[in-house]
């Protein structure tokens, strides 16, 4: 790959409070906070939330670059200060053919994907609110056979146009498979037979974390219902925009776009 990255986290304020992180400051990269007596974290301006056994989680975009400062605040007023650095990553191309309809949606379905996209934003709503760890029992892969047919990030060129990014990962597999949980979360929304996601699960695992699970032949769960990590949600399919039975998971904090292989790869 042609990219590299230069990542180092300086503590700038010398004090006896100590904070275990996991995970990597990177494009798409995800970090998980862990410390004592914590009453509240910044990463630059983004107020983070903290659970009750002071661990935290921040992640950053697929196109981060430049600085960034976490602050950390602990109950006895001292202040703690790391620092991020990184370079853009560069992407491949994925070159696909699809259906044009997929590509240049005609007019009639453009009312269908406006409201789609309402009950998505409406989902993405109610993100942030939970404030405990959910995810801290750790990650599992969504499917049996890890059979990777796109990474994430790809920048696509759809029928010869470049197109949206892939902000997922993919996975191959058969109509039916079972498609589990990464980690403990509660259901957004279930979506049904979505223009673009066909089928699809959005969880909440709290604190800005999120995962979907796109182009399923069933949703096995309901809205508002909570799923333990490992628990299937449904099955492999292929409805919405898809080439061939597959699961697309696509990971956020937040709005930020995370490699969903940086919380499958951490180790607890
Ligand atoms: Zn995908």
């Amino acid at each position: 790959m042609k990219y590299f990255i230069v990542l180092f986290a300086v503590c700038i304020s010398i004090s006896a409070q100590e904070i275990k992180f996991l995970g990597e400051a990177k494009p798409g990269g995800i970090v998980i906070g862990k410390g004592e007596q914590i009453v509240s974290a910044t990463l630059d301006n983004t107020k983070l939330q903290i659970d009750k056994n002071s661990i935290f989680i921040f992640g950053f975009d697929r196109d981060a670059s430049g600085k960034f400062l976490l602050n950390v605040k602990f109950k006895n007023k001292k202040v703690q200060t790391y620092e991020y650095t990184m370079e853009k990553k560069e992407y491949e191309e994925q070159h696909l053919r699809l259906a044009s309809k997929y590509v240049t949606p005609p007019k009639k379905l453009r009312n269908r994907i406006q409201h789609e996209a309402q009950l998505m934003k409406s989902a993405r709503a109610k993100i942030g609110k939970v404030k405990d760890a959910l995810f801290m029992e750790g990650f599992v892969y969504p499917v049996d056979s890890v059979d990777i047919r796109a990474t994430f990030g790809l920048q696509r060129i759809l029928n010869g146009k470049p197109s949206n990014v892939h902000n997922g990962l993919d996975f191959g597999g058969v109509e039916g498979d079972s498609i589990r949980a990464i980690t403990d979360g509660i259901v957004r929304i279930a979506g049904k037979n979505f223009f673009y996601n066909g089928n699809f699960v959005l969880l909440d695992h709290g604190q800005g974390l999120t995962s979907v699970y796109l182009h399923m032949s069933k949703i096995l769960v309901k809205d508002n219902q909570k799923v333990e990590k490992g628990s299937v949600i449904g099955l492999v399919g292929e409805t919405g925009r898809a080439t061939g039975p597959h699961l697309h998971l696509g990971v956020q904090w937040y709005k930020k776009r995370i490699d969903p292989m940086s919380l499958l790869e951490l180790k607890f």
